[in-house]
């Protein structure tokens, strides 16, 4: 029930002495929220950027599915990964609902589908899709925008979601909220997320397994946050 899987993943950047990265083996179970936790610098996006190729590893395998990544087309791992960020850089230029329908528009899907899509996925994460569709990202609060930057993710319903901080730049109230709506959808989405933080609470509020992390992605421990708080 592996859906992701990690073995020995290295990856060392052009230029750099110590490795980023250095021999992580780990599993990510269909339907969990697996949390990265460590502290800044020990390779947490890094290993994220690995998951959806946007870098390639120096060594080890990563697999989807049983099917080795460097083996799915990019289209296809596109559709099949989201990806949200701290900073997750909303094109300023186009509405809510284009920058929403960015990944099903790159698959060609119709607009009539783009269209119903957008507006679901508004609801999804909680905005009224008459109120925001044609609105520009500047017209946005931090923490609509990252509301937004979850819908753009949802775009073509990925298996997988990697959250790099998703709730980091946004003021503690509004986080708390947004950590608990987005719990609240997974129990019906059920995607297999990796999801990054350096902050234990969320770590331990947001997953249902925890790695801790040391230098190099090195796991210092990896359990239930209910087994880790009883250690
Ligand atoms: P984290 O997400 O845990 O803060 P990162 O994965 O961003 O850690 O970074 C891990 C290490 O790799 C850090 O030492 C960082 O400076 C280095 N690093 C990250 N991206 C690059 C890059 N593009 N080129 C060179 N070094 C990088
Ligand atoms: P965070 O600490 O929030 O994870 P990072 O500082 O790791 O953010 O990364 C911010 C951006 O800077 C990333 O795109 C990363 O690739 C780049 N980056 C990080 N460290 C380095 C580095 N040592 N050299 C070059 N680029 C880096």
């Amino acid at each position: 029930d592996a859906k992701i899987r990690l073995e020995e993943v290295e990856k060392r950047y052009l230029g750099t002495k110590t490795p980023a990265v250095a021999s992580l083996s780990l599993e990510v179970k269909e339907g969990e929220i697996l949390v990265l936790v460590g502290p800044s610098g020990c390779g947490k996006s890094t290993t994220l950027r690995l998951i959806n190729r946007m870098i390639e590893p120096t060594g080890g395998r990563i697999i989807l599915d049983d099917e080795d990544v460097t083996k799915v087309n990019p289209d296809a791992l596109r559709r099949r990964i989201g990806y949200v960020i701290q900073q997750i850089g909303l094109f300023p230029h186009q509405t809510i609902a284009q920058n929403i329908a960015t990944v099903p528009k790159m698959l060609g899907w119709d607009k009539a589908r783009i269209g119903e899509r957008v507006d679901e996925l508004l609801s999804v994460v909680g905005l009224d899709p008459e109120t925001y569709r044609d609105r520009y990202p500047k017209e946005l609060s931090g923490g609509q925008a990252q509301r937004v930057g979850v819908a753009r993710a949802l775009g073509a319903d990925p298996e997988i979601m990697l959250m790099d901080e998703p709730f980091g730049a946004i003021d503690p109230i509004t986080r708390d909220r947004l950590q608990n709506e987005f719990l609240r959808v997974q129990e019906t989405l059920r995607k297999t997320i990796v999801f990054v933080t350096h902050d234990v609470d969320e770590a331990i509020k947001m997953g249902d397994r925890i790695a801790i992390l040391g230098d190099q992605s090195h796991i210092r421990q990896i359990d239930t946050p209910e087994r880790i708080l009883a250690f």
